[in-house]
């Protein structure tokens, strides 16, 4: 599996990977990315990671790969790149699409705004996860082909299309990995 290595908390995404028991790789060029079973994009900052991805040549790849079912995680940032459409782009910004959402970036506030929240998500078991949201977007509206995972305070923060997954917050940064080994699952049924 790959962790989209251009920006963000990728060490952080390959050691959650790593104790999912998937082996893990950095993907910063097209031949990393075509040799990926599965890819992870991280948390961070998704107007640099979208001109970032422009840049290393690897946005249409990524595209072009993700439109072919492969299976893909986006965390915060990650799930702005994975949004059909953002509400509020900066000038730049491009996604890479996947999931037929339209999202809102830092809809939960600022920085200094960033909270953690129990939040129960269809398919993992075992209780709530804990949610840490950091200037976290959320999902303003879904498309007919994505379903609804989790909600927080009544907004949407985690989604599935087909062999796509998106959350809000950052299981990444918590030590509990059950979302993480959703993923891995969707990627075992594909590959
Ligand atoms: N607000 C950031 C953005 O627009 C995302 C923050 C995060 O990934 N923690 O990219």
């Amino acid at each position: 599996m790959g962790v989209l290595a251009l920006q963000g908390d990728v060490r952080e995404h390959l050691a959650a990977l790593t104790a999912s028991g998937v082996t893990a790789a950095a993907v910063r060029r097209p031949e990393e990315l075509a040799a990926v079973d599965g890819l992870v994009v991280p948390g961070g900052e998704s107007t640099t990671m979208s001109k970032l991805a422009v840049l290393f040549g690897l946005m249409e790849p990524l595209r072009e790969r993700v439109a072919a079912g492969l299976p893909v995680y986006g965390t915060c940032a990650g799930m702005i790149l994975l949004a059909e459409k953002i509400l509020d782009p900066r000038s730049g910004q491009e996604t890479v699409g996947g999931i037929d959402m339209i999202v809102r970036r830092n809809a939960f506030g600022r920085q200094n705004e960033s909270f953690e929240a129990a939040v129960e998500v269809a398919g993992v078991d075992g209780g709530p996860v804990e949610g840490v949201f950091i200037r976290a977007p959320w999902v303003e509206s879904v498309g007919a082909g994505a379903e609804v995972l989790a909600e927080h305070a009544g907004h949407v923060v985690a989604v599935r299309q087909g062999n796509a997954l998106a959350t809000s917050f950052h299981p990444e940064l918590t030590g509990d990995h059950r979302v993480h080994r959703l993923f891995t699952e969707m990627v075992r049924s594909v590959a």
